[in-house]
């Protein structure tokens, strides 16, 4: 990497991005709050992150055309998406700076890579990932050993929000599982006894200095995230501290400029295991625009722009709230609705983030709500009442 490289990207500058979803638009705002430009490269005329850009290049995410266009206008390149293909990465890297960098998004784009490298980095990071074992022939099923099971036979690539994704208890399941998913190579794991789950959102800028924000508890629904409170209710000190610092280790271990989702399982006897990682901003991390001094986009902006990384101090307790589709129709039945946002902006505290997609669908994160207040419970309490004003259940 030449000087030209490390220096850093000044406003008015034009910052680039992979991808038209919800990640980008945020990136996008949080971006030209500090004056750049942000340009976005998707396929579709209409998106989350093509309504906020300075410009939009409709192309595929491996167009050359496209990809010179976005290199040309950009003094750095990031992505919104995990699935990015990392060739495109690469191109794009070697006409102008990308930060996550192409081989550090391809260990996050496959589960074996990614297992591989947490168990490289236990050493130092003091975490491993769950038992596992690659399936990719029969006689790998056959040789699943007994402690595996009962567990969860996952794709490789692209899985996200529980997609792709099977429990099995028995090898004749994983057999029938494994044949479903037309014999794509899988990963096994062992299916472990989750107390709760944590993320940890942590970033490095080129220079190498690291920030780890405040750990984030998350509750999933339906292999969905559901809600993220921070502080955690259950987390201690000394596991905040255990995922942090293997956070920390974790991302300098890869050599990662950008901002890094990490994701663990705090088991029953209080284990900590690291599940996977997301070289983005993060679901879990939307609580930051609301709660912390530096959002998770707008530090982004900063390491990709190799600027200064911002203060990561969190400045209310939080509970941010997934808002997907399903709150545009009466409970269980197909009777269209609109939300009554109203009531819900009544709420002191009440931050709600719309990512201005059209169509609502049953299952598609179309927002979310960030309920900030000078105490957990005071939060935890908004979300009671956001819960019912929108007819979402809290305990299912
Ligand atoms: P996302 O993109 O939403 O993070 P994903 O599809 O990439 O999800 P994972 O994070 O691997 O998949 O798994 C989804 C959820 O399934 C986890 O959050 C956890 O609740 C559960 N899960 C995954 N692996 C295990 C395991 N080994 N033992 C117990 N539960 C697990
Ligand atoms: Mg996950």
């Amino acid at each position: 990497m030449n000087d030209k490289q490390f220096s850093p990207a000044r406003p008015p500058a034009t910052l680039g991005v992979m991808g038209g979803g919800q990640l980008g638009r945020m990136f996008a705002h949080a971006a030209q709050a500090m004056g750049f430009k942000v340009a976005v490269l998707d396929p579709a005329r209409d998106s989350p992150a093509g309504q906020a850009a300075d410009r939009l290049i409709v192309a595929g995410y491996s167009d050359p055309a496209g990809l010179a266009d976005l290199a040309s206008a950009c003094a750095a390149i990031t992505t919104e998406f995990e699935n990015v293909p990392a060739d495109s990465l690469a191109f794009l890297g070697a006409h102008t700076f990308v930060a996550p960098a192409a081989q550090c998004v391809s260990v996050a784009q496959d589960r074996i890579a990614e297992k591989r490298f947490f168990v490289d980095c236990s050493p130092s990071s003091g975490v491993m990932p769950a038992p596992h074992k690659t399936i990719a022939s029969s006689e790998d099923i056959d040789a699943i050993p007994d402690d595996l099971l009962p567990g969860i036979l996952k794709t490789v690539r692209m899985g996200y929000d529980g997609k792709g994704q099977v429990r099995v208890k028995t090898r004749s399941d994983v057999r029938a599982a494994f044949a479903d998913m037309n014999g794509v190579t899988c990963l096994l794991e062992k299916m472990l006894p989750l107390a709760y789950e944590v993320s940890v959102l942590t970033a490095r800028g080129a220079d190498g200095e690291s920030i780890v924000y405040p750990i984030a508890e998350n509750v999933h629904r339906d292999g969905i995230l559901f809600t993220t409170t921070v502080p955690g209710p259950n987390v201690s000190n000394a596991c905040a501290g255990m995922a942090q610092d293997a956070a920390r280790a974790i991302i300098s271990q890869l050599g990662y400029v950008g901002v890094l989702c990490i994701e663990f399982f705090v088991l029953t006897d209080g284990t900590l295991v690291v599940n996977e990682m997301a070289p983005r901003p993060h679901n879990s991390g939307h609580y930051t625009i609301d709660a912390c001094v530096t959002s998770q986009f707008a530090q982004q902006v900063r390491a990709m722009a190799r600027l200064p990384l911002g203060d990561v101090r969190q400045h209310s307790p939080a509970v941010m709230l997934n808002i997907l589709g399903d709150v545009w129709f009466d409970a269980g039945s197909d009777t269209a609705r609109e939300p009554a946002w109203e009531q819900v902006l009544a709420l002191p505290g009440a931050c709600l983030h719309l990512y201005g997609k059209e169509e609502a669908r049953p299952g598609r994160k179309m927002g979310h709500l960030t309920l900030v207040a000078p105490t957990l419970a005071e939060a935890q309490d908004k979300l009671r009442s956001a819960c019912s004003i929108l007819g979402i259940e809290l305990d299912a």
